[in-house]
């Protein structure tokens, strides 16, 4: 600018003014600024004012319009009707609206030129700013894609560095392979992992990596990544090293895609697992395996044998040896712990050799218990095979610390089609089925079968049910008389105990005496008998006494038989109470409380003893000694009588009988058997001959029991029997059926 721009005032200043006003006008729709109208107008004044200072100026110079171009482009006229709208404002107004014509000296014409040379001026500036500011707006913009470009491969290449960081120091193993399973990249941890370099690693296809012990699905899914149909997987993947050790890996693929989605490589993550697995594998083995033997144990067995009986696959039949050696506890008790344990391995051993190389799986279930488990037998031969195969390898004798000890066991063997039992049942099945053979005598296998076991399965319930039997009063008696053989007349009723069970009906003696008597229960229940029985006496001496006293009693014999009359509680002997036979257990007669208990029954009940007779059975007292006996002694001391029960199926020697403390012996049933039919069997009748003779001879009485006919009721009666029991006098029955007269059988 040549000079510096003047101060308009007055008229001069209002005509700039205007000339400003429509010139914003003009240019405003054609800018880009950020300024409003009048805001721009105010811009603009100050050049327009300058643009009037140099077309009035002597000498002229039009070099302000370049710099009044170059502040239009400043303001962002930019627009390209920017121009033309600028310069024709210029045209039309500034000479009107510039100067006063009064105080200058330009005329028209050299205004006019002035002002088209100005205009030129002014293009020029604008032109020159345009492309300044878009020549500078090019270079900003290159030099911030050069910016932007280095930032780039500055971060491609800090995130590529980071990758082989990570990748090189990353202790799980990470490979890269094309899809075609080419090994591309592999880093030093996986190298190490596999034992070997990781140049040798880039050579390999991971196609080549297949295990025996794959998972079944890992190269389906491998096979879907590759296909491009799942993104990853994850599985747990054993590799084999070249040391022919086996590297157990938690294996992740997963696929990268190219920017169009193409599946492009597949990122494998192996991280070792093998110490881990190998941890896990040996807490596994010592929970399923028996620390003294080495043996599967009770879990593993367990386990084996439900996926068996599952019948998965082609297996159609089990077979199940369960063995418990006989007498193991004495073998513990007597020679010691460290023997016991001693035998079980060798025990072990030698179920091993038996099954060596069959598959079967030999387990220790617990203490001296052990099975075999047979895979698929053809039958119950292969399994009664192996049982035999194994009493023969035990029964050869084990040397521990010089002594030779010859094992003897039981062995139940369970057998059948897989997926009908459930593994308790057999397990259950097994059990009963070894103790059956134990019953046996032991040394022996016995094979399972369903009547066996549903009468221990009914044992064990009942056993489990006699305690509360006793409570809920489920128990009764039932009387059957003894008759009198010389006249016909009752002279007492054996107490005969009977369980009416809820579930089951009317249970005998037989089916529960030995479990009450296995359980100790015989002990409240003998007792409860004994009470009821002793009671019952009690009560039918009053009615005969009272019966007596009103002049007979009802009923005398209603008996049809020769010389029979059980009809009739009353007899000659007027208000000679009737005895009553209470038969009593082994584990009653070895009890403490025997004595105590019988004295307080009697005297409770204000019973004479020489009413109640104690039945012990023979084969209780063999090889009783003197103490053993006492019990029985100070009662048949104190009057009680005692019959020994069951007489002759016992194998007690003869001159025993002397010391025993009996007043009675009550013949077998089978040795009165054979004087039912006629003739009568003359073994029979020796045998019974000798043992009156016998019996008379030491001061015992005699009762037979069974007698069913009227033959054998007068044979015995000739034979010199005292006293008979037997349906042909009458069944047991209610107490109710005693005083009424027995119910007589033809
Ligand atoms: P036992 O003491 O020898 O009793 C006689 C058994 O022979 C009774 O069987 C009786 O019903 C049966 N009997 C009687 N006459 C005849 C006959 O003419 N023919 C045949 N075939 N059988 C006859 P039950 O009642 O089944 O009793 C069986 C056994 O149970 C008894 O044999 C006895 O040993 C025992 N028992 C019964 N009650 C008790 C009791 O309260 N305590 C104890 N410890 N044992 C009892
Ligand atoms: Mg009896
Ligand atoms: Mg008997």
């Amino acid at each position: 600018m040549s000079s510096g721009p003047h101060e308009p005032e007055g008229l001069e200043k209002d005509g700039l003014r205007r000339f400003a006003t429509i010139w914003s006008r003009a240019v405003y729709p054609a800018t880009q600024t950020s300024m409003t109208r009048a805001e721009l107008e105010d811009y603009l004044y100050p050049l327009a004012v300058r643009l009037c200072d140099a077309l009035h100026a002597h000498p002229f110079t039009p070099a302000v319009g370049r710099e009044v171009g170059s502040a239009l482009v400043d303001a962002h006229c930019t627009s390209p009707d920017a121009l033309p709208h600028l310069l024709g404002v210029i045209d039309s107004y500034l000479v009107l609206y510039g100067r006063d014509p009064e105080s200058t000296t330009l005329d028209v014409d050299e205004a006019r030129a002035r002002c088209s040379r100005l205009q030129h001026s002014i293009a020029a500036g604008f032109t020159q700013a345009l492309r300044d500011r878009t020549l500078s707006e090019q270079e900003s913009l290159s030099r911030a894609a050069l910016a932007a470009q280095t930032a780039v491969e500055e971060a491609l290449h800090a995130s590529e560095t980071r990758f082989r960081a990570v990748f090189n120091s990353a202790t799980i193993g990470i490979s890269i392979a094309d899809m075609d399973g080419r090994i591309r990249d592999a880093n030093e941890a996986l190298a190490r992992m596999f034992g070997r370099s990781a140049e040798e690693m880039r050579r390999r296809n991971v196609n080549e990596w297949v295990h025996p012990d794959d998972a079944p699905h890992v190269w389906r899914m491998h096979r879907q990544l590759v296909r491009g149909e799942r993104d990853h997987f994850r599985v747990e993947k054993p590799y084999h090293r070249p040391d022919g050790t086996v590297l157990w890996t938690n294996l992740t693929v997963s696929l990268l895609r190219d920017a169009d989605g193409e599946p492009r490589y597949q990122l494998a993550l192996l991280e070792d697992i093998t110490e881990r697995r190998l941890l896990h594998l040996r807490l596994r083995y010592e929970a399923t395996h028996d620390e003294l033997t080495g043996l599967p144990n009770r879990t593993l067995f367990a386990e084996r044998l439900d996926r068996l009986l599952s019948a998965s696959g082609d297996v159609k039949r089990f077979g199940l040896c369960y063995l418990d050696i006989d007498g193991f506890k004495a073998v513990n008790d007597s020679l010691g712990h460290a023997v016991g344990d001693q035998l079980l391995i060798s025990v072990a051993e030698r179920l091993q050799s038996c099954t060596a190389g069959s598959g079967h799986l030999v387990a220790r279930i617990g203490g001296d218990e052990f099975a075999a488990l047979v895979t698929d037998p053809s039958g119950p031969e292969d399994v009664t095979d192996l049982a035999r195969q194994v009493l023969a390898a035990l029964a050869t004798p084990i040397g521990i610390d010089g002594r030779e000890l010859s094992v003897r066991a039981s062995i139940g063997i369970v057998e059948g089609p897989s997926g009908e039992l459930r593994p308790e049942e057999v397990m259950r099945s097994a059990d009963i089925t070894m103790y059956r053979a134990k019953d046996a005598g032991g040394n022996r296998y016995e094979l399972a079968d369903p009547d066996s076991d549903a009468r221990a399965i009914d044992r064990h319930s009942l056993t489990n049910r006699l305690p509360a039997a006793l409570e809920r009063d489920e128990f009764f008696l039932e009387y059957q008389p003894l008759i009198r053989m010389s006249d016909g007349h009752v002279d007492g009723a054996e107490a005969l105990v009977r369980w009416k069970h809820p579930v089951h009906g009317l249970l005998g003696p037989d089916r529960f005496i030995p479990l009450a008597e296995h359980t100790g229960l015989i002990v409240p229940l003998g007792r409860w008998v004994m009470e009821q029985a002793v009671r019952q006496a009690c009560a039918w001496h009053e009615e005969r006494s009272a019966a007596s006293k009103n002049g007979g009693g009802k009923g005398k014999s209603k008996g049809k038989g020769k010389g029979k009359s059980a009809g009739s509680g009353a007899s000659d002997d007027g208000c000679r109470p009737l005895r009553v036979n209470v038969n009593l257990s082994p584990r009653q007669l070895h009890h403490p409380d025997l004595v105590p208990d019988t004295v307080a029954v009697l005297e409770a009940a204000g019973m004479a003893p020489s009413s109640l007779c104690l039945e012990v059975t023979e084969s209780a007292l063999i090889g009783a000694d003197e103490d053993e006996l006492k019990p029985l002694r100070q009662l048949a001391e104190l009057g009680v009588e005692i019959a020994l029960d069951d007489f002759g199926t016992g194998y007690s020697n003869l001159a025993n009988l002397r010391r025993l403390p009996a007043t009675t012996l009550k013949l077998d049933r089978s040795f009165t058997q054979g004087l039912q039919q006629h003739p009568a069997d003359p073994a029979d009748v020796t045998f019974v001959e000798g043992i009156v003779t016998l019996a008379h001879a030491l001061g015992l009485a005699v009762t037979v029991e069974g007698v069913e006919t009227e033959h054998q009721a007068s044979k015995l009666r000739d034979l010199g029997c005292d006293t008979a029991q037997g349906w042909y006098y009458a069944r047991p029955g209610p107490a109710s059926s005693f005083q009424q007269g027995f119910a007589v059988i033809p």
